[in-house]
């Protein structure tokens, strides 16, 4: 069996979804997982912003331009009236739970509550418009399998258990639906898997199942060389191996939520990315294979903070970096990237929740520079195949940009730099005219 994503763009319409069940009715069993319709989400995270700010009636006239675009939705979609009758019984629904959560405490609950919704509104809407149109369609809740750990980390182990009991106990059909982003988590609360995370729902679901293949279908045809949004010329990229296909997605490169490869890597079941736009495309492929060698592609990672510690008697002394590193431990902040010198050591971080504390802390050791809106460039290819002058390459090309941390070395698959945001586009577009497009 497949399973196929498809995301907010994909679904964003009543003429795309039209689009998604022409793709997916061929006759083949497959699991299909669908995002909120492109725009929800967001709408939901401003809803809720509204009502933590204690401002209802600009919660309520979101909620209303909302429910205004799904009445039209629901209006275009089906043809019969009864169908149009069960699409509007889903929207009073889902929208009288929205207005319900106005006149409440609103608490980090009910914010993942109201951010379930988009996924909640479009699979039920696409199920019935596979129905009008007589596909045989079952509908499995992600919320009945779904699962993440303390940590919020995926549960594998309880998604494969809980999802192949709901298997056995479903209807033989050949179209099977289910929620991206949405799960619940160690207590049974409704939670998600971060924005943009139904491509790792259907990675998970794809390791889960064994899938044969796992397809991510999106509004542009494949994995491209550098960042479409910031970049003229970038170039759809048709073979990427696991490894180089992770480092894009966690440095940064929105097409994947940054975990999606991890569960099809673990089981060796191939990605293929897909464009809704233009299925004849044959997109990108990510499997074990890396094709050619060198320099493949760049991506680009905001929202990251450097920290440098500088201490006299830091390297003289071993144990040091672990007393550095317990600190971010202690507040389950990750680091992405590290360098030292003979009295410092610089490191990035991307969660800043405890920034403060973290910084308060680490002025045990000596002194604490911060510097905040910086990105990480990070650039991958089978680098070690490329044998010398890659180095040199990427150097020359950066020739002028304000590099504040470089890492080389930490695997075959990538080199990364640290510039300031506001440097991020120049940077990039760089690497496209001296590195990707020479
Ligand atoms: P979906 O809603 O289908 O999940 P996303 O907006 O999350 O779609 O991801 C697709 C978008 O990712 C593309 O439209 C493109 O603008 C952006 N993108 C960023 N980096 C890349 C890249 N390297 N290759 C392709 N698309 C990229
Ligand atoms: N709807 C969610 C979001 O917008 C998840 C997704 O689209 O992947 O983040
Ligand atoms: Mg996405």
């Amino acid at each position: 069996m497949k399973v196929l994503k498809f995301g907010g763009t994909s679904v964003g319409s009543p003429e795309n979804m039209r689009m998604v069940m022409k793709i997916i009715t061929d006759g083949e069993q497959k699991l299909v997982v669908l995002s909120a319709m492109s725009g929800t989400t967001n709408s939901l995270v401003e809803i809720s912003k509204h009502l933590y700010n204690k401002d209802a009636q600009a919660a309520r006239s979101v909620i209303k331009a909302l429910r205004d675009k799904y009445d039209k939705v629901v209006d275009e979609l089906y043809s019969a009236d009864h169908y149009k009758q069960k699409g509007a019984a889903v929207i009073a629904e889902v929208f009288g739970l929205l207005e319900g959560l106005t006149s409440k405490e609103f608490n980090e609950w009910d914010e993942k509550v109201a951010l379930a919704q988009g996924e909640l509104i479009s699979t039920r809407l696409f199920t019935l418009l596979m129905e009008e149109n007589g596909h045989r369609t079952e509908l499995l809740p992600a919320l009945d399998f779904m699962r993440v750990d303390e940590e919020r980390a995926a549960d594998m182990e309880a998604i494969e258990t809980l999802l192949s009991e709901i298997m056995a106990g479903t209807p033989k059909v050949k179209y099977y639906i289910t929620q991206g982003f949405i799960c619940r988590d160690a207590e049974g609360r409704i939670d998600n898997l971060e924005r943009g995370g139904s491509d790792y729902t259907a990675s998970l679901v794809g390791a889960a199942l064994d899938a044969d293949e796992i397809q991510i279908w999106t509004d542009i045809d494949g994995f491209h060389n550098n960042d479409p949004r910031f970049v003229a010329n970038t170039r759809k990229i048709d073979q990427l191996s696991f490894n180089e296909a992770a480092e894009l997605a966690y440095f940064g490169a929105k097409i994947l939520h940054p975990q999606t490869i991890s569960p099809a890597r673990v089981k060796n079941i191939p990605v293929r990315l897909k464009n809704t736009m233009n299925p004849g495309d044959g997109g990108t492929l990510i499997t074990t294979v890396s094709d050619g060698t060198g320099i493949k592609a760049v991506a680009a990672k905001d929202g990251i903070t450097a920290i440098k510690i500088r201490s006299g008697r830091m390297f003289m002394a071993y144990g040091f970096l672990k007393r550095v590193f317990e600190v971010f431990e202690t507040f389950k902040t990750p680091i992405d990237m590290i360098t030292t010198s003979e009295v410092a050591v610089s490191l990035t971080i991307d969660n800043t929740k405890y920034l403060k504390e973290i910084g308060s802390q680490l002025l045990q050791f000596g002194e604490v520079e911060i510097d905040q809106d910086m990105s990480i460039i990070c650039i991958v290819g089978d680098i070690i195949r490329e044998e010398t002058g890659f180095a040199s390459r990427v150097f020359n090309a950066l020739d002028g940009i304000p590099i504040r941390m470089i890492s080389y070395g930490g695997s075959r698959y990538n080199i990364s730099v640290l510039v300031p945001t506001s440097h991020k586009q120049t940077t990039l577009q760089t690497l496209s005219d001296k590195l990707l497009n020479e």
